[in-house]
């Protein structure tokens, strides 16, 4: 399943108006080779300029054009420094989401959190170099959130509280289709439902547990070990603060690890319920690139985000005026070709209406 998490800022920042963004922004990241994969060379060609992609062996020769191809050489602070913007927006005000997308084994998880699978590692002094997207993420926002705070606190009076940023967090899994809580129901025994609030348009998982955190190694310890004990609020439909001064802006940034693209008919010997997680893999990825599409396409007249839902979930998160990264990675060897080509074509899909080089088979 996909592993979601949830980073909610809640505050009186200025809703900055609607300037023309280009909102969705696809990048591709090759891992270095592995293993034995190092015995044969990488298939895979950077241009200069980290602008285009080539992929050639004796069968395919692919060619395309992203908003920008980290090689495999790249590093996790570079990786950083293009998504930040999705992730800083979240305390103006704009919903973003950032996810990574690709076969597994191409190193979604390392670039959205590190090569550790010890969560709680990050936070430490020591590791700030391998951390990925997520903890780089919530390092910055809760720093932002601290300067405002520290701005507001000077400028008004005590009980104003309405007029801090707050951050939440929330952690969850979308499995067969369904959202659990990952906090409080690691055992995934819960589904929770979905539902929009028809006025604001704001999409609430309700129930999920969001928790208050002030620090990286906080939060990162709490998606790591969850934590029963701690006091958390529970997402609800309506609002759930006063407000006594002007309005309270509430922004959410998701910080998505997709599950594997790879494509499964191949594979032998799926019991049932194995077969049905995977297909609901499948559509939920295939109508996720759907989406991306409709949302790029400026005659697109419907978006699908209903058909799946983790679009349903990520939805006043991908459209309107919010902003996205899609980091789509793949591996470099030879042996997994034909999986990083349809990478390259669901990143290419994404990027179709906005650009004219396309990705091209010869
Ligand atoms: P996924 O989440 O897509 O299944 P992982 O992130 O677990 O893949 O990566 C698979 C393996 O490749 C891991 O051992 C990981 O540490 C390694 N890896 C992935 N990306 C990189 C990278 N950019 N640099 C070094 N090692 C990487
Ligand atoms: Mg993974």
């Amino acid at each position: 399943g996909e592993d979601a998490l949830v980073v909610r800022a809640e505050g009186n920042a200025a809703l900055s108006n609607g300037a023309c963004h280009e909102n969705i922004k696809v990048f591709i990241r090759i891992r270095p080779l592995l293993g034995r994969e190092i015995a044969a060379p990488a298939v895979t060609e950077v241009s200069e300029d980290g602008s285009t992609v080539r992929v050639e062996t004796d069968l395919h020769n692919v060619n395309a054009r992203f908003d920008h191809v980290f090689d495999l050489d790249s590093s996790q602070e570079e990786v950083y420094a293009k998504v930040r913007f999705a992730a800083e927006s979240v305390v103006q005000g704009f919903n973003s989401t950032i996810f990574a997308y690709g076969q597994t084994g191409s190193g979604k998880s390392f670039t959205m959190f590190g090569p550790e699978d010890d969560l709680s590692i990050y936070g430490a002094e020591e590791t700030s170099r391998s951390m990925g997207v997520i903890p780089r993420a919530v390092r910055e926002v809760l720093a932002i959130a601290e300067s405002e705070r520290s701005r507001s606190g000077r400028s008004q009076s005590e009980d104003q509280e309405d007029e801090e940023v707050s951050i939440y967090c929330s952690f969850m899994q979308i499995y067969n289709d369904q959202p659990f809580d990952l906090l409080r129901d690691p055992g995934r025994e819960r589904p929770l439902q979905v539902h929009e609030n028809t006025e604001t348009k704001e999409i609430y998982v309700v129930g999920l547990s969001e928790y208050a955190v002030t620090s990286l190694h906080e939060c990162m310890a709490l998606l790591e070990q969850g934590d029963e004990q701690r006091a958390c609020r529970q997402t609800q439909m309506n609002d759930r603060r006063k407000k006594r001064s002007g309005r309270v802006v509430r922004a959410k940034l998701n910080l998505v690890d997709l599950a594997g693209s790879e494509k499964w008919g191949t594979m032998e010997q799926l019991d049932k319920g194995h077969v049905s997680e995977l297909t609901n893999i499948n559509t939920s990825l295939h109508t996720l690139g759907r989406c991306i599409a409709a949302l790029t396409n400026p005659k697109a007249t419907h978006v699908p985000f209903r058909d799946s839902k983790l679009t349903r979930i990520l939805q006043d998160a991908l459209g309107g005026n919010s902003r996205t990264c899609i980091i789509a990675t793949l591996s470099p060897s030879e042996a997994y070709v034909e999986e990083s080509i349809s990478t390259l074509k669901f990143a290419d899909r994404a990027k179709r209406v906005m650009q004219h080089a396309h990705v091209v088979e010869t």
